[in-house]
């Protein structure tokens, strides 16, 4: 079975971006990325850290808004209306899981558009769903780029997807089935029937449910590939920290019948951020009036 690494792809894609990044620096542009942190989940933490590092690799300017566990919604509201507001600022996040008092939708639909480069705001949803995505959702466009760097058509393909996410599921999807990728796509979920009896029929299988070794040899059709974006956590006491991430597919159930699988780590997980760079690279050519900057 053949490893569709994430690590060596975003490697690559990454140097393509530093490359427009000097581009950009040539005419005085100087892509900036804001990432709001509230409270101190620690997974959080290490996200918004690996962020910035890729931002300081590849020549960005990052700004860092630190915020209390207990902050209100208005002054988390407030605090994306002055990075609204503040040119400099092209891409805007605010991490997620947010503490309970704070209301998600409603800092998602507070960044502007123009500024929004996880894509998660439903204006960008909405031209996603239209066939015009202005921004890219970062882990489906992550899972897009390791299919075609590794040279898998998804013309034509027999494509399922586990999970029916805003994040993951449902915007692969549409992505995937649009002219583009031309797939065609079947979309399962928790209530799906027969659950295994379809994923077989899958020439890429993609599992984004985060469930450790949900998906074992039975659902997979024999030189299928295989797309793991499950980044679960698991007991291990025999690891240094008593834990280590796992994906949602039983790696070594499968290593003989898929045609080729990403792994968990340095599958999926890599390319999501480099995708999130390239949005805010697109953020920073658009509020220029700049063409679209392609991978
Ligand atoms: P989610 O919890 O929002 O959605 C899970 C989906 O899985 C749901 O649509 C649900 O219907 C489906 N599901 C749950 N149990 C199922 C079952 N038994 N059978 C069939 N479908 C089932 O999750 P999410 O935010 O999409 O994340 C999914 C996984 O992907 C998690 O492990 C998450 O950590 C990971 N993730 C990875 C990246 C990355 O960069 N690699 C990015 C986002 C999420």
């Amino acid at each position: 079975m053949k490893i569709l690494s994430g690590t060596e792809t975003s490697k690559e894609i990454k140097e393509e971006l530093k490359k427009e990044v000097l581009n950009l620096k040539s005419m005085n542009i100087e892509p900036t990325l804001a990432v709001i942190l509230v409270g101190d989940d620690p997974a959080s933490a290490v996200y918004v850290r690996n962020k910035q590092r890729t931002c300081t690799e590849l020549g960005f300017q990052s700004i860092e808004r630190k915020m209390p566990e207990d902050t209100k919604q208005e002054d988390l509201l407030a605090v994306v209306k002055e990075l609204n507001d503040d040119p400099a600022v092209n891409g805007i996040l605010c991490q997620v899981p947010l503490p309970p008092q704070c209301n998600e939708q409603e800092v998602i639909q507070a960044i502007l558009p123009e500024k929004d480069v996880d894509c998660f705001h439903p204006y960008n949803y909405g031209l996603l769903a239209a066939g015009i995505p202005k921004f890219m959702p970062c882990t489906p466009f992550g899972v897009l780029q390791i299919l075609k760097r590794y040279g898998y058509e998804t013309k034509g393909k027999n494509v399922v997807i586990i999970g029916r996410s805003n994040i993951v599921g449902r915007p692969l999807s549409i992505l995937m089935s649009l002219k583009e990728w031309n797939a065609t796509v079947t979309v399962c979920h928790s209530q799906t029937a027969k659950l295994a009896e379809v994923c077989r029929s899958a020439d890429i299988l993609i599992s984004a449910i985060g469930i450790p070794n949900f998906v074992q040899a039975h659902y997979v059709k024999k030189g299928a590939v295989v797309i793991d974006v499950g980044i679960n956590r698991v007991h291990d006491p025999s690891h240094p920290k008593g834990s280590r991430l796992v994906g949602d597919v039983d790696f070594e159930a499968i290593k003989d019948l898929a045609e080729a699988a990403t792994p968990v780590p340095g599958g999926v997980g890599p390319m999501t951020i480099a995708m999130l760079m390239y949005n805010t690279i697109n953020a920073a050519r658009f509020q220029e009036g700049l063409e679209k900057f392609e991978l």
